[in-house]
């Protein structure tokens, strides 16, 4: 849904106090001994976010009903403001990233949500950034925009926006079918 500047950069200031509410939940317990769990979380956090985030954008994105549709319309029109209101988004970051991992280990838990909003923060920034922002040839957001400019002309390839990792892993960066193009 086409939706206003507020609900779609909201997350730019619920991100952060939803980080210091994490770390400070995590360190208030047990001070400076949470650290190796909840930065081990936060490690986890980040790459398990950029894994969802290809996957989530592969299938659900493009095939789950009305979440296709809304991306369809990103697809046709890129620099409208179109997207799930920001803070549902992030809540469902924060309960399927903190949930399964607090009964088990909260200090973990609260790290492994702090990267999974770091990774999805980042995934906003880049994704925005690609449709919004000059970015020349050796700027260090070029890579993403030639990655995510190419998704827009070919939409069964290159779904990773942070990273194109889990495109080379799963085959979708388009390298190998231009490779039997030229054959
Ligand atoms: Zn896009
Ligand atoms: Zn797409």
């Amino acid at each position: 849904m086409p939706i206003n500047k507020f609900l779609y950069f909201g997350d730019f200031f619920a991100i952060p106090l939803a980080l210091a509410l994490f770390a400070g939940l995590a360190f208030a317990t047990r001070g400076l001994a949470a650290a190796p769990a909840y930065v081990t979380g936060l490690l986890a956090g980040v790459v398990i976010w950029t894994f969802a985030e290809y996957w989530i954008h592969r299938t659900f994105y493009h095939h789950a009903p009305w979440l296709s549709d809304l991306h369809h319309r990103h697809h046709e029109t890129p620099q409208a403001y179109i997207g799930v209101p920001s803070f549902l988004s992030s809540g469902i970051v924060i309960v399927i990233a903190y949930t399964p991992f607090y009964a088990v280990w909260p200090v973990f838990a609260d790290g492994i949500v702090s990267g999974a909003l770091i990774g999805y923060a980042a995934y906003m920034v880049v994704h925005h950034a690609t449709h919004h922002w000059t970015v020349a040839p050796g700027d260090w957001l070029y890579p993403a925009r030639v990655r995510h400019m190419a998704h827009h002309y070919h939409d069964d390839l290159q779904f990773g926006i942070v990273t194109g990792f889990w495109d080379r892993v799963f085959g979708t960066t388009g390298r190998r079918r231009n490779r039997l193009a030229r054959v």
